[in-house]
Parts: C-alpha cells; sequence; structure tokens
C-alpha cells in the first residue's frame, strides 16, 4: 500500500500530525522505535514528571500544611515504590489513549527505527524490516539528553531526567547541574521527598530564558524548600564511584565549590534526535546544533519533507510541537495555517509553579520599546488567603504609548492553567485596560491577572 504521508516519531509532534493529516482524509502511517506511542513527553517527559510533581506535593502539603487547616493524621510517610508504580499507571493510561487514537482515525502504525531509502521510501527496522512507500513525509523523531562534554552519564549516579523518573530510592543528596525546567521540576519532587538538594546553575539566575521577576520570586520559594542554588558556577568535573557522586565548580570568586552527593542530575539541555535516520540518502542537512533545517512552512531542503518539534528550531516544548503538526497537516492540505511564535506559553511545574508567554521585561529592555509594568501579588488575593497559597505575582508588561498587552508573567498556584487568558488576550491584541474591564469571577487566582492589568493601564488597583 502506499500512503499519502508517513510520520516520523509518535511524540505530541508526531501523533498529532497524524491525527490531523488523517482528519483531512489522508492515508497515514506513523513509524515509532520504541514500542509505546506518545514519545518524550508521555512516556520520559511532560506526564511522568507530572505525575510525581503532584504525588510529592500531596506528601509536602500533608507535612506541612494540613494541621494548619485542621485536619490532623499521624506524621505522612513516602511510600516511593508506590508513587513510582502510579507515576508508571499514568504513563500507562495516556499512551494507550494515543494507541487508541491512531485506530479511530485509522493511521497505521510501524513499530521499528525509521530511516530513508530515498524520498518517498521509509525502512522501517523493528522485530521484522519493512518498507513504506509514501508521497510524504514529516519528521518528528524529537530529541534526547544531552550532556557535557566531560560528563560521563553511567545512567546509575550520573543521571539524566530519564533515570530521575524511576528511581530505586529517594536520594539523600541530590546535585543537579542546570537550574532550568527540567532541573528545577525534578529537584523540587526530591526536595518535598526529604532529599538535599543542591542546584548548580552557569547563568546569574535559574529559569535564565524567563522574565527575571519570577526567576527572583522562584529562587525564595525554592530555597524556603530547602534547595540550595549556587549561580555563576562553572561545573569543572563529575566524578561517581559506586555509591557516591563528587562535582566540582568554579565559584564566581574564582575558588573551587565541591559538592558530595549519592546522585547526580545533569540537565543542561535537550538536543535534536536524528541519529540512523539516513538524512544522508535523501540530502537534508542539520544546523550547528544538530537540528534539520526547514522553510518558514517547516517543509526541509527536499520539497516532499517536512519537520516538525523539537527536532526542528524553537522551543521545545510540547504544545509548540503539536501546533507545529497541525500546521504542516493543514499545509499540505492546501490551507493557510498561521502559528504565532511569539505566543507560545512557557511554564515550570515548581510549587508555586511559573508561567510566562509574550515579551520578558529584559527583551523590552533590549529592543528599546517603551513599556510599562503592572504587578499585583498573591498575598493580596483572598482565594490565595484562603488557600494557604500566597506566594506569587502577577506582572503584566505594557506598550507605554497604545496600553497592548507585551507579556504576561505570573508565578503563584495555577500559574499554568492562567497562563491561557495571556495567549488569548494577547491573540486579540487586547490592551491592559481591555482585560481591568472584564468581569473575573471572584474569589479566583485570576482577579490578580485584572488587578495587575489595572495597575498597569493607570496604578489603580482596587485591591492595593
Ligand atoms: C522531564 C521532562 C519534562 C518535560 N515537561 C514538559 C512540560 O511539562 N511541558 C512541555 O510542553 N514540554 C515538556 N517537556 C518537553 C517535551 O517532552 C518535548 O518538547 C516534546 O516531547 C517534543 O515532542 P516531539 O514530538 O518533537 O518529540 P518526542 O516527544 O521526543 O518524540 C519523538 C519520538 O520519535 C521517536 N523516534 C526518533 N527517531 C526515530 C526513528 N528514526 N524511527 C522511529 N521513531 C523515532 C522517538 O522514539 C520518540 O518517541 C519535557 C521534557 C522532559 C525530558
Amino acid at each position: 500500500m502506499k500512503y499519502d504521508i508517513t510520520v516520523i516519531g509518535s511524540g505530541p509532534g508526531g501523533y498529532v500530525a497524524a491525527i490531523r493529516c488523517a482528519q483531512l482524509g489522508m492515508k497515514v502511517a506513523i513509524v515509532e522505535k520504541y514500542s509505546t506511542l506518545g514519545g518524550t513527553c508521555l512516556n520520559v517527559g511532560c506526564i511522568p514528571s507530572k505525575a510525581l510533581l503532584d504525588s510529592s506535593e500531596h506528601y509536602h502539603n500533608a507535612e506541612h500544611t494540613f494541621k494548619e487547616h485542621g485536619i490532623d493524621i499521624p506524621a505522612p510517610k513516602v511510600n516511593f515504590t508506590q508513587m513510582i508504580a502510579r507515576k508508571g499507571e499514568v504513563v500507562k493510561q495516556n499512551v494507550e489513549g494515543i494507541a487508541y487514537l491512531m485506530k479511530k482515525n485509522k493511521i497505521d502504525v510501524f513499530t521499528g527505527h525509521g530511516s530513508f531509502v530515498n524520498k518517498n521510501t521509509i525502512k522501517v527496522s523493528g522485530e521484522k524490516e519493512e518498507e513504506i512507500s509514501t508521497d510524504k513525509v514529516i519528521l518528528a523523531t524529537g530529541s534526547k539528553p544531552t550532556s557535557l562534554p566531560f560528563i560521563e552519564i553511567d545512567k546509575k549516579r550520573v543521571i539524566t531526567s530519564t533515570e530521575a523518573l524511576v528511581m530505586k530510592e529517594v536520594p539523600k543528596h541530590l546535585v543537579i547541574i542546570g537550574g532550568g525546567v527540567i532541573g528545577l521540576e525534578l529537584g523540587s519532587v526530591y526536595a518535598r521527598l526529604g532529599s538535599e538538594v543542591s542546584v548548580v546553575e552557569y547563568f546569574d539566575r535559574i529559569i535564565p530564558g524567563m522574565d527575571s521577576t519570577m526567576s527572583k520570586e522562584l529562587t525564595k520559594s525554592l530555597k524556603k524548600l530547602g534547595m540550595k542554588i549556587y549561580t555563576k558556577h562553572k561545573v569543572t568535573e563529575v566524578k561517581s564511584t559506586a555509591k557516591t557522586v563528587t562535582v566540582k565548580a568554579d565559584t564566581p570568586k574564582g575558588e573551587v565549590l565541591e559538592l558530595k552527593g549519592d546522585y547526580c542530575l545533569v540537565s543542561v539541555g535537550r538536543r535534536a534526535y536524528t541519529d540512523k535516520l539516513g538524512l544522508e540518502n535523501v540530502g537534508i542537512k542539520t544546523d550547528k546544533a544538530g537540528r534539520i533545517e526547514t522553510d518558514d512552512h517547516l517543509r526541509t531542503s527536499v520539497d516532499n519533507i517536512y519537520a516538525i518539534g523539537d527536532v526542528v528550531k524553537g522551543a521545545m516544548l510540547a504544545h509548540k510541537a503539536e501546533e507545529e503538526g497541525v500546521f504542516v497537516a493543514e499545509t499540505i492540505a492546501g490551507q493557510k495555517p498561521h502559528i504565532n511564535y511569539n505566543l507560545i506559553p512557557g511554564v515550570v511545574y515548581t510549587w508555586p509553579e511559573v508561567a510566562g508567554v509574550g515579551q520578558t521585561e529584559e527583551q523590552l529592555k533590549e529592543a528599546g520599546r517603551a513599556y510599562k509594568v503592572g504587578s499585583f501579588p498573591y498575598k493580596a488575593l483572598g482565594r490565595a488567603r484562603a488557600s494557604m497559597d500566597t506566594d506569587g505575582l502577577v506582572k503584566v508588561l505594557a506598550d507605554k504609548n497604545t496600553d497592548e498587552i507585551l507579556g504576561l508573567h505570573i508565578i503563584g498556584a495555577r500559574a499554568a492553567d492562567m497562563i491561557a487568558s495571556g495567549v488569548t488576550a494577547m491573540e486579540f491584541r487586547a490592551s491592559a485596560e481591555d482585560v481591568s474591564r472584564m468581569s473575573h469571577a471572584h474569589p479566583t487566582y485570576m482577579e490578580a491577572v485584572k488587578e495587575a492589568c489595572l495597575a498597569a493601564t493607570d496604578s489603580r488597583p482596587i485591591h492595593m
């Protein structure tokens, strides 16, 4: 059989592209080298990390806030085996959901490693070897954790996020290299479960890509949780024995910091994955970072081959990959889809959560844009007091002259869900005043967005 489309990789980019192509009437094959569908996100990324974040947060609350809420229970204990098993069950439900969606949309799943024979033929090397004949190809092969050249990831003591999600024990002292999203989320899990956690970051702040107010506030919250954060520290050496790790880093004062732990999580980023894809057989080149190059329509240098998600440039996020999956499917179908890359939100699922969309204050300064800031603290919110989640704030950035919202940054409870309001407002090019004049239910965390918009409009928040 000849397929209209063959998608290689079944992560959020690939499986969404496959479904949208099928919805648009195309005959679709999807190739996945692992036995379960869903890619990094569902198997070893977004979903399992959030499952452990939620479980560890319940434990933390049982230990620290139940008493004040008037709930007396015996001191809670961590059943780590059960916690990991529940996470496994959550992953299972999700990956089975994708298998169901493939069936529902009559998409043929090929299990095995896909590679190009030529631009219309894909070889699948699995239990058996097969060839797929196809009109077009969508590459969605994703990414893998990366490391520093002098660090050997032994997957036992020196680990990546993948191993950190299937630990056999709660570390005594987890040393994390990299204060980005993945390191801080997994660090939070283990800090809540009782590990000593040290984060070593090369830049002058954690989550360096986000608005600096968010970094500052999150640093305070994570320190309250007991995490030690070493910014402006350059890791120079990582050594492991059967039971220990030693991490050395140059301090800003030119001294050497030595951290001894039982595990070291290397979370310094991810690299595009194109291993053994046979790109050379079709003449597709990768850039310096190993990413597949595409044009504005996500088409590679070969006219029938497209690429999406982590394997191309841009934010390495599941929802960015999904948007690109839909974009390519609709482009192939002759439609005129659009992605606003400025409005892809970024979220950190620590506690408090951090979320941002649009421009950061640093970006506006660098661009020389005249802007104004409105912010509102969670501690002034009735809803936040009721739930005892008073750490956090909302920061709105608006154009100084037109009042158009240029960026929304939130640290606090439910920030991950609230950020969608910023995407909506900015997609419709709302002004801060527009949002401040819309009714927001009381009592909700969203009232902080309205109040921050009031503060940005003409410095007149009601509740502060
Ligand atoms: C710990 C962690 C937490 C994360 N949390 C979040 C989060 O909360 N929110 C968020 O938006 N993002 C999160 N991410 C990032 C997110 O997982 C990725 O951005 C997303 O999975 C990228 O999707 P993708 O489809 O491009 O690739 P992937 O999800 O990486 O999928 C690629 C798939 O292609 C398969 N493949 C590769 N090569 C071949 C081949 N030659 N033949 C057959 N199959 C192949 C791979 O096996 C894989 O299944 C997280 C990542 C990690 C590691």
